[in-house]
């Protein structure tokens, strides 16, 4: 059976590459964050999970998603492989935060994502000498 408990851990990677790229139309809010266990899934280390237009509709609520890692998988990977899963995630998500997604043809793939990481990683380096500067 799958268990599942929220992942502040991964959290806390997706909230700082939302800040570092400046990915604005991510409302956090309705962004939430799941380790499973036990999935038979094979090689698959995340995934995320909305719900179809209707159903926000009929509940009277906004979109929300959910990105689940899956522990056996996730857990093992080094950080630098552990930011890109999330930014492959949150690279689902569309502009408009519509509840649906951004499909991977031509979109997401090993190359969009090592792009975007490697914008993550040098943005990064300037935050953080900014903040020593200052301290
Ligand atoms: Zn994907």
């Amino acid at each position: 059976m799958i268990s599942y408990e929220k992942a502040p851990d991964v959290e806390a990677v997706a909230k700082k590459i939302i800040v570092v790229l400046s990915l604005a139309y991510i409302d956090q809010t309705r962004l939430h964050f799941y380790r499973s266990r036990g999935s038979k899934s094979r090689r698959v280390q995340a995934r995320i999970h909305g719900m179809g237009r209707i159903w926000f509709d009929a509940l009277g609520m906004l979109p929300h998603y959910i990105i689940e890692v899956i522990s056996e998988e996730y857990d093992r990977l080094q950080q630098t492989e552990k930011e890109k899963v999330v930014i492959h995630e949150l690279m689902h998500i569309p502009s408009r935060f519509s509840g649906g997604f951004v499909p991977h043809r031509g979109k997401i793939n090993r190359r969009s994502v090592d792009k975007m990481h490697k914008e993550y990683t040098e943005k990064s380096s300037t935050l953080n000498s900014i903040l020593e500067t200052q301290t």
